[in-house]
């Protein structure tokens, strides 16, 4: 089955999170591989995404949209590392 990369996921992320979370990285559940959302193998588009691992192809994320609301699982993540984005505003207006 052909696949998209994550940064497919770009406006369907965007519509749920402040930040641009394919360009964030994350750690697989299952493989403990780290990479950018964005570096993720997507699946199912238009219909909804799953995004899997791109190094063991664990389940990373599903959004689904049914009935104008989107719904998100992200148990395939470890974790996803978010800048703070006030504290880096902070510094690049010092500079
Ligand atoms: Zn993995």
């Amino acid at each position: 089955m052909d696949h998209l990369d994550g940064n497919v996921l770009a406006g369907a992320t965007t519509e749920l999170f402040v930040f641009e979370p394919t360009a964030t990285h994350c750690q697989c559940e299952a493989c403990a591989d780290i990479a950018m959302l964005g570096q993720a193998m997507v699946y199912g588009y238009p219909m909804g995404f799953v995004a899997r691992c791109r190094n063991c192809d664990n389940v990373l994320i599903v959004i689904v949209e049914l009935a104008g609301r989107k719904s998100l699982n992200m148990r395939g993540l470890r974790w996803l590392r978010i800048r703070d984005q006030s504290r880096y505003d902070h510094i690049q207006a010092q500079q």
